[in-house]
């Protein structure tokens, strides 16, 4: 069942801690220290988290007075997003020299068709290795990567070893990767999901694979998770050739206009 299709590489590269790290990076007092980017207000959340903040429980999207809690002596910053766009920008430029077929999620994450490269390089692994390398020398911040066969793969895997990498999953390796895999790590699925997920019993995605769609909802009643629109089409939809390789297994997909996590075979 594996490998039907031509075979694509794709890589995820997503910038560590991006907002933190850029004004890390911009006021050397703030290196080695908690910074978390976010207004100041009750209804603020958090936009990004250094490492040092991380470790205390900090996390992108929760309440910045619950950051404030967790690590009362963190720097907050109020986020500067025209600095964020030009650094995003510069970025944006080494990813061209490489492919032009470039789907960007977020000012710091985007995937990147490396089935052919501009550069003939040689491996798609190098490629991401070299992008991060470039990342590193000329706009001085860290990336991750994963390089897979499709985007799905490629975000998880990006996000296996952050903040390093690349992690790399081969065709022939899916299997034994993904399946061990919590449900929580797919992209999409988030503390809701897992748990509704864990009454129908499925903890990992061998767990998923075994249960039929009806049940999980592809027969469109059961809501397993909600979400927004900037999640949806981050495992299938694109306009540009190549990044939408088919997912070897299944696919996740989101229902409109109701905001539901449905499950469809491939
Ligand atoms: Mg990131």
């Amino acid at each position: 069942m594996v490998c039907r299709m031509t075979v694509r590489k794709i890589t995820h590269i997503d910038m560590d801690a991006f907002y933190a790290s850029v004004e890390q990076r911009d006021d050397p007092q703030l290196r080695g220290k908690p910074v978390v980017v976010a207004w100041r207000g009750n209804r603020s959340v958090v936009c990004a988290a250094s490492y040092q903040a991380r470790k205390s429980g900090v996390r992108s999207a929760m309440p910045a007075v619950r950051a404030e809690r967790l690590c009362p002596n963190a720097i907050f910053l109020p986020p500067d997003f025209p600095r964020y766009r030009a650094v995003s920008r510069q970025v944006r430029e080494i990813f061209k020299r490489h492919t032009d077929i470039i789907e960007p999620l977020s000012l710091d994450e985007a995937y990147l068709d490396v089935s052919e490269n501009k550069t003939r390089l040689p491996t798609a692994t190098l490629v991401a290795r070299t992008i991060r390398e470039q990342i590193r020398s000329e706009v001085s911040l860290t990336a991750s990567a994963g390089v897979a066969p499709n985007k799905f793969l490629a975000k998880i895997a990006s996000d296996w070893k952050k903040p390093h990498g690349p992690f790399v999953i081969q065709p022939e390796e899916i299997d034994s990767f993904l399946l061990p895999l919590p449900v929580g790590r797919l992209p999409g699925v988030g503390k809701v999901t897992e748990e509704k997920l864990k009454h129908l019993e499925v903890q990992t995605i061998a767990d998923l694979r075994r249960m039929d769609l009806p049940t999980l909802g592809g027969g469109g009643r059961f809501p397993v998770c909600s979400s927004t629109g900037s999640n949806r089409d981050h495992l299938l939809q694109a306009d540009l050739p190549g990044l939408n390789a088919p997912d070897v297994h299944f696919v996740l997909a989101y229902r409109h206009p109701a905001p539901e996590l449905v499950l469809r075979a491939t």
